[in-house]
Order: C-alpha cells, then sequence, then structure tokens
C-alpha cells in the first residue's frame, strides 16, 4: 500500500487540514525550505539585530507571496532561482547570533552558548547530540505514513516533566552523540532518501537544538553521507535493517531534494522561535499538556506555560498553518487539565486535529517502582483508568474536535468510510 491510498486520506478533515504536508510528502509541492533559499535578503554581517529582523518580517511577506502562487499552481519551483544571500541564509545569521544570547525559548535565559561558560536550563551550549534516529511506525497515520516518520531525537529539554516518557534523553543532555548541522543534514537526507514521509524532530525539545536545525535545513540536500560520516552516524540508528534506497523522483521535486518538515515540540519557545520556524515547518506535531500553571508548575516545574503554550498555538492556527494537537491524557488530571485544555482548543483553534492520547504510563520521578520516585507526584503514579480515558473522549466529542481518525485508529475503532 502506498502513502497516497492510505484510509485517512479519504477524509476530508484530514486531507483539507494537513494539505500542504501531504502535497510536500508526495512531491507535489516544495518543502519550505526549497522556497526560503529563492527569497533574497539584503543583509551583512554589521547588519544590526533590528535590521535583520526587519529583513526577516519582508522576506516573509515574500516567502508567503510565492508560497500562495505555488499552491494556486500559477508558480513551479523550476520557475524560481536560488538566490545568495536568501532567506534562508538570514535565519542561519538571526540564530547563530541569539545563540550568543540564547532567547531560543521562554526561559529566555540569555547566556552566552557560544563561550560555553555559563549554561541555561537546557544545559547546552553550543553543540547539539543525538540519541538516535530512524524510520519512526508508532506516530500517527499521516505522519508515519506506511515507511515512517523519520525521527531524530535530540537530548535535553526546556521543561521537567516529572513523569517524561523520553526521560532518558530529556532529562540526560549527554545520552548520545554529538552532532554537527552537517552532520544532521546527512543524517535527514538518509532517512527520506530510505523513504520516511517528513523528518520529525523532536527529543527531549527540538526548539534549544534551533541553531543546528535551521544550520542543518539550510544544507538539506546539498550534502550527502561519505562512507565514514555513516559508520558515525549508524551509531545512532537502531534500524536493525539498513533500508533501500528509493528512486530519486519519490524523495525530489523538479530534481531537487525535498522532504517535508515536522516539529514535534512542547511549543515552550519565544515568539522569535516561532517566527523562524514559520518559513521552515511544513507540519506541527505540537504538545498541549497542561490546563493550568499549578499543574505545569508542580509537574512539570515550568512557570508561564499557560500564557505561552496557548499564544503559540494560537499563533500557528492564525498563520493556518498544518498540524495535529497532541493532548496526554494524565491520571487524576482530565478535570484541571484535560477538560480546559480540549475547551479552549474548540473555542480557539475549532476545527484542528487533535489526538488525545491514552498512553500514558507513570515514569521517571512518577514511578513508584522506581528509586527516584517522587511522592509529591502520586497523583500521576499509575495509569489513566478506562473511564478517565473515555471521559477525555467523551469531552473532546461533546465540543466536537475532530479526534477520532488520529486517535482511535490503532485500536481499529474508526469507522473509514
Ligand atoms: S534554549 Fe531555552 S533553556 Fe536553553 S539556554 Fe536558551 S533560553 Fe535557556
Amino acid at each position: 500500500m502506498s502513502f497516497q491510498s492510505l484510509w485517512v486520506w479519504e477524509l476530508e478533515e484530514v486531507r483539507e487540514r494537513l494539505n500542504w504536508y501531504y502535497r510536500v510528502a508526495n512531491n507535489e509541492q516544495p518543502a519550505k525550505f526549497l522556497i526560503c533559499r529563492r527569497v533574497r535578503a539584503e543583509f551583512g554581517s554589521e547588519s544590526s539585530d533590528e535590521e535583520l529582523w526587519r529583513e526577516h518580517r519582508r522576506c516573509s511577506e515574500e516567502f508567503r507571496g510565492l508560497q500562495r502562487e505555488l499552491r494556486e499552481g500559477g508558480l513551479r519551483l523550476r520557475d524560481l532561482e536560488e538566490v545568495s544571500p536568501s532567506l534562508m541564509d538570514l535565519k542561519v545569521e538571526i540564530v547563530r547570533r541569539m545563540l550568543r544570547s540564547c532567547t531560543f525559548c521562554r526561559w529566555r535565559c540569555r547566556v552566552d552558548r557560544v563561550s560555553g561558560g555559563k549554561l541555561g536550563t537546557c544545559m547546552l551550549a553550543r553543540t547539539s547530540k543525538v540519541s538516535s534516529y530512524f524510520h519512526h511506525l508508532g506516530e500517527e497515520l499521516p505522519i508515519r505514513g506506511t515507511t515512517g516518520s523519520g525521527t531524530v531525537f535530540f537530548t535535553s529539554c526546556n521543561m521537567r516533566c516529572g513523569f517524561c516518557q523520553n526521560g532518558d534523553i530529556s532529562k540526560d543532555k549527554d545520552n548520545g552523540l554529538d552532532i554537527t548541522p552537517e552532520l544532521l543534514a546527512k543524517m535527514m537526507w538518509e532517512l527520506r532518501v530510505e523513504g520516511c514521509h517528513n523528518v520529525n524532530l523532536v527529543g527531549g525539545e527540538p526548539t534549544v537544538h534551533l541553531h543546528t536545525i535551521v544550520e542543518a535545513i539550510s544544507m538539506l540536500g546539498k550534502v550527502v553521507p561519505e562512507k565514514e560520516d555513516l559508520a558515525y552516524m549508524w551509531l545512532m540508528k537502531p534500524d536493525y535493517l539498513r533500508w533501500r534506497r528509493l528512486p530519486r523522483e519519490r524523495y525530489s521535486i523538479d530534481g531537487e531534494f525535498n522532504v517535508p518538515i515536522l516539529w514535534n515540540s512542547n511549543m515552550y519557545m519565544t515568539p522569535e522561535t516561532l517566527e523562524l520556524l514559520r518559513e521552515l515547518v511544513d507540519i506541527w506535531l505540537p504538545d498541549f499538556k497542561f490546563g493550568n500553571d499549578k499543574c505545569s508548575i508542580r509537574l512539570a516545574r515550568t512557570p508561564w506555560y499557560w500564557e505561552t503554550v496557548t499564544a503559540n498555538h494560537r499563533t500557528i492556527y492564525e498563520w493556518g498553518e498544518d498540524m495535529v494537537i497532541r493532548h496526554l491524557v494524565m491520571p487524576n488530571h482530565v478535570e484541571c487539565c484535560t477538560r480546559p485544555v480540549l475547551s479552549w482548543i474548540a473555542e480557539n483553534m475549532p476545527g484542528t486535529l487533535v489526538n488525545v492520547m491514552d498512553q500514558y504510563h507513570p515514569d521517571c520521578f512518577a514511578d513508584p517502582a522506581s528509586p527516584d520516585f517522587d511522592p509529591r507526584l502520586s497523583d500521576i503514579a499509575r495509569y489513566p483508568t478506562p473511564h478517565e480515558i473515555a471521559e477525555a473522549y467523551r469531552i473532546a466529542r461533546e465540543l466536537s474536535i475532530p479526534f477520532e481518525a488520529i486517535s482511535l485508529e490503532k485500536k481499529g475503532l474508526v469507522l473509514k468510510f
């Protein structure tokens, strides 16, 4: 079965809301980064930060005009020439400067991650680490498709969820191998030529690696792994079989390497980061966990959660981006978290696809069997009951949130047509 023939694309609510992503995945449209490379930017090393942002806003407008024409079919990628410097180069310059006084995420630590002296909440200096990258076959059906989502797991995080389901890498920033932007671009390339439908950037949290990721995207398709790269890269690749390489037309458009970029994030980022990602991310997979700051502070030591995450979700919705929101149902938190989160989505982002996730398990400091167990997390130290999950689904249904196709397909509970 092919990606295009999956039953999920027959559903109007899915096909319409993920239309850009679908078309990029099938090489009917270029990924946004390819358009970025065709928008001329005027800047130099002497430009002030303010000038760079002003130019970024101007270029973003131009980008949107081109994307509209491409979408409507009045323009093809081959009609546009790559330019230098481009909007892509401008983004690289901006993230490099931001790294010197880091404001990638809401903590706004303003530490100099280039000099690497004092570290911020993510505890990262300049170098990024990847713990693994592979064909992920467990994501939502439109994301995993038939041959998997090309997932890259970065280490470290900017939140401190006591129950983290990826605690081995989010809590341990060193649980991976050093990578450079060039190496990351090669990993992304490899995943796509092996058939992955997208490149899925996750962690931990990708936001704290923004500089590495943006620079890697700027090189994407321009660098390919050599033998010695593969020997190192494959230390991070647990796929037990090296997947076959597809013919070029399966991963290119008008002769250029093409792949949708997926941002799989806790959304605890600054508006500046969001602005930079707007012209790079083809599909968003944002988490929306807590329904109030009391829970986010107690369970994840994260202040300003509600205002930050709602603002970011609202922004990408207003931009008309393709997205699937993930909400993890936690035990004893249906009324204080699930209900307000789903109600807010229904009111502020009507029609957005949501995955109401039932796979919570007590982990890290919430695992009563672990020596690290923190009794202050006793309320989430168990699996959610079937009643709690059913109640979460009932709330979503009552609010007319389109969640069933995305949330229930693995259970075989979706009426397909
Ligand atoms: S990414 Fe966030 S947590 Fe890390 S240094 Fe920057 S602002 Fe601080």
